[in-house]
C-alpha cells in the first residue's frame, strides 16, 4: 500500500501557454499528471485543491481504477471539462507514481511497447500557399513524415478589405471573423499547390475545426479526395454528429474527430458505427490514462486508430501520457505535436524528444518527466479573456470555433 499524503495543483505558463499540473504525493513517492484546460486553468486548480485533495488524502494510491471511479462519481454531476481535467491530473499522476515505484515506464505497465517511437505530424501555417509550402519544406528538412497544412489559421484568412456594411457589422460585434466560402475554396487551392511541390510520399493533413456548415464540410472532404489526406479533422462540432453518416456515404477521405469530447456517448457511436477512422480525444478532457486506454481498446475492436490531440495546451506531462499510450496501443495511428519551446523544456525536464518525424520517450520510470517548480513559478498564469473562440461569420453570426 502506498498512502496518499498530499494532492495539489501547480499552475505555470512557460512560452505563454497556461498549463495545469497535478502532483500526488504518497508516503513513498510522488507522481505528476496533466490537468490542462488552458481557457479556464484556475477553475481546474480549484477543483483539485478544494475537492479532490480532501477526497483522496489517506487512500491507497495503488488502486487507480477504484480511485478513478471514486473521483468520477463523487461530484454526482459528471463529464464536464473542468472536473474531467482535475480527475486526469490525479489519474496520470497515479500511473506515473506506480511506474516510479515499480521502476518501469508506464508503457510497460500498460502491456509493453508495440513500437519504439510514435509517428508524429507537425503544423504548417501561412498567409498564402507559398508561405505554407515554405513551412512544410522546413519540416521536411527536419525529418517530418507528416504535416498538417492550414491557410491563415482556422477558417482561413480574414477576408481582405470588408465593404462598408461588413465593417459596420464588425464594429458592433467584435470577434474573430472569417468567411466560410472563401475558406473552403482556398483550402483546395492550397493542397493543389503543396502536393504539386512535395509529391505523394509526405502525409498531409487538414483540420476544418468545425468552421463550415455541415454540407460544406462534406463538399470539402470530397473536393480533397485527389490529395489523399492522411486524415481530415473535425468536420462537424460534437453536437452535430448525426452528419457523419452523410459524410461517410459521400467520401472516402479518412476522418478524424474528437478533441472536444468529454462524455463517452460522444465517441462511442462514432467508433462502433465506424463513422470515423481516427479518434482524437484530448486525454485530459476524458479524465486521463484510465479512460483513454479503454477508448483505445474499444476503437481497436472496430478498426479505428488513435490520434490523440497534441497542441501547445497539452503540457509535456500530457504529451508523455499521449506517447506512452501511443507506444503500447496496437491501433495507434499518428500523434500530433507542435514542438516544445525553450521555457517549456526548462520547466519540464524529461520532455519527450521529436526526431526524424517521430516522438521518443525519455529514459526513466513512470512517465519519465518531472517539473522544476522554481522555474515554473517564473512563468505565472494570468487568466484572460479568450479572443480566438469568438469566431464570427461575415454577417456577425457566431460560429463554432
Ligand atoms: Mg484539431
Amino acid at each position: 500500500m502506498s498512502t496518499i499524503t498530499n494532492v495539489r495543483s501547480i499552475l505555470t505558463a512557460p512560452d505563454s501557454v497556461a498549463l495545469v499540473i497535478v502532483r500526488v504525493e504518497t508516503d513513498d513517492g510522488h507522481g505528476l499528471g496533466c490537468a490542462t484546460f488552458t481557457q479556464r486553468p484556475t477553475l481546474v486548480a480549484e477543483a483539485v485543491d478544494q475537492y479532490l485533495a480532501p477526497l483522496l488524502v489517506g487512500r491507497d494510491a495503488d488502486r487507480i481504477e477504484d480511485l478513478w471511479q471514486l473521483m468520477y462519481l463523487n461530484a454526482y454531476w459528471r463529464n464536464g471539462p473542468v472536473l474531467n481535467n482535475a480527475i486526469s491530473g490525479v489519474d496520470m499522476a497515479l500511473w506515473d507514481l506506480k511506474g516510479k515505484l515499480a521502476g518501469m515506464p508506464v508503457y510497460d505497465l500498460l502491456g509493453g511497447r508495440s513500437r519504439n517511437a510514435a509517428l508524429v505530424y507537425r503544423h504548417a501555417n501561412g498567409r498564402d500557399p507559398d508561405e505554407v509550402l515554405e513551412a512544410v519544406e522546413a519540416h521536411l528538412a527536419d525529418g517530418a513524415r507528416a504535416v498538417r497544412c492550414q491557410l491563415g489559421g482556422y477558417g482561413g484568412s480574414d477576408p481582405a478589405g470588408p465593404d462598408p456594411t461588413t465593417r459596420a457589422l464588425r464594429e458592433s460585434l467584435p470577434g474573430a471573423y472569417y468567411s466560410p466560402d472563401q475558406y473552403r475554396r482556398s483550402v483546395v487551392d492550397l493542397f493543389d499547390h503543396v502536393r504539386r511541390h512535395v509529391g505523394t510520399e509526405l502525409h498531409l493533413l487538414h483540420d476544418i475545426h468545425e468552421r463550415l456548415a455541415p454540407m460544406d464540410a462534406v463538399r470539402l472532404a470530397r473536393d480533397l479526395e485527389p490529395h489523399e489526406l492522411f486524415f481530415l479533422e473535425d468536420p462537424f462540432p460534437p453536437d452535430q454528429v448525426g452528419w457523419f453518416r452523410t459524410l461517410r456515404h459521400h467520401t472516402i477521405t479518412p476522418i478524424a474527430m474528437g478533441e472536444l469530447h468529454n462524455h463517452p456517448l460522444e465517441w462511442q457511436p462514432l467508433v462502433t458505427e465506424r463513422l470515423i477512422d481516427f479518434v482524437r480525444a484530448h486525454i485530459s478532457q476524458l479524465g486521463g490514462i484510465t479512460p483513454a486506454r479503454k477508448l483505445a481498446a474499444l476503437a481497436e475492436a472496430f478498426g479505428v486508430r488513435t490520434a490523440w490531440h497534441g497542441p501547445h495546451d497539452v503540457s509535456p506531462v500530457g504529451h508523455a501520457a499521449n506517447l506512452h499510450l501511443d507506444l503500447t496501443a496496437s491501433n495507434f495511428g499518428i500523434q500530433e505535436v507542435i514542438g516544445f519551446g525553450a521555457a517549456t523544456r526548462e520547466v519540464f525536464p524529461g520532455t519527450p524528444e521529436i526526431r526524424d518525424g517521430y516522438m521518443w520517450p525519455s529514459a526513466g520510470p513512470g512517465l519519465g518527466i518531472e517539473i522544476d517548480e522554481e522555474a515554473a513559478a517564473r512563468y505565472p498564469v494570468q487568466p484572460s479573456v479568450i479572443g480566438w473562440t469568438q469566431s464570427r461569420w461575415p454577417d456577425g453570426s457566431m460560429w463554432t470555433p
